[in-house]
């Protein structure tokens, strides 16, 4: 396949705060995208009391429409700042433009790069230059040789950090928003040593089926999981149908506690 580091052992541990990222089952959560202050402290507080180790705190939003709401841009960027530092817990945020790579990193402990630009090569170099761990969601019709080879495009420029992210694929099914890949995860941890995560919210696209393909993504052996999660879903200004409000969430982490695998 020409995939030079994709298929190369991993040498060194990837510890985001107390986490170590293919070692410990990462919970990752927080809303869709930063709508206010309030809105991503309060979630930013029940989620780590529920036990999460990363907040989700995306503010370019990459949609499908241009008229949708794209998120708070640089401002938001401040929140996660402030929410960060006063709950002291690392972030995952969404950077769409290479120029903003620079001023992204400063904030953000991990960077995401979203289904839509999994082959944005451009922003794949330029997060590649920088050592921030990355997580790359796969493309929304993405074969797994091509999204290892956007993970060659980080990994070929210096950054070793790549996290993959199954996220669900185009299919004939009309029930959910995408087709959730469940075979991705075993497959790619045979191929590689790169750590590899699901994303059962945008696969799924309804907030009742987010739990079974969560806890599936854990029995089939993913290294953890990002998860949308808002205080109020119905009034949220982005993917209102997916989002866990705090109760589900609240189950979701007891009955993942539960599962031994
Ligand atoms: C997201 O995680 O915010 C997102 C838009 O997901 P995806 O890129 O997988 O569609
Ligand atoms: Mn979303």
């Amino acid at each position: 396949m020409g995939l030079k580091f994709t298929l190369k052992k991993r040498e060194k541990d990837m510890n985001i705060g107390n986490v170590k990222i293919g070692k410990d089952f990462v919970i990752i959560a927080g809303p869709c995208a930063v709508e206010s202050i309030e809105q991503l402290l309060n979630t930013a507080l029940y989620v780590k009391a529920c036990g999460a180790h990363l907040l989700r705190a995306m503010v370019f939003k990459p949609r499908t429409s241009p008229y949708s709401f794209q998120g708070l841009g640089i401002d938001g960027l401040k929140i996660v700042e402030e929410v960060r530092e006063k709950i002291g817990m690392p972030v995952v945020t969404e950077v769409v433009d290479p120029r903003d790579v620079e001023q992204v990193c400063e904030v953000a402990d991990v960077i995401q790069l979203g289904a839509r630009n999994m082959q944005n090569y451009a922003l794949l170099r330029e997060v590649g230059r920088t050592s921030k761990p990355v997580i790359l969601k796969r493309g929304l019709s993405a074969t797994i040789e091509e999204w290892l080879n956007a993970a060659e495009y980080i990994l070929s420029e210096g950054n070793e950090n790549v996290i993959l992210c199954e996220r669900g694929i185009r299919t004939f099914i009309t029930e959910t928003r995408f087709t959730l890949d469940l075979s991705s995860v075993p497959i790619l941890k045979k191929l590689t040593s790169l750590p590899v995560i699901v994303d059962p919210s945008h696969a799924a696209g309804a907030s009742d089926l987010v739990k079974p393909l969560a806890k599936a993504s854990k029995v089939v052996g993913s290294d953890g999981l990002i998860v949308e999660v808002h205080p109020d879903p119905q009034h949220a200004l982005s993917d209102n149908k997916q989002q866990l409000n705090f109760d589900m969430f609240k189950q979701l982490m007891l009955e993942l506690n539960e599962l031994k695998c």
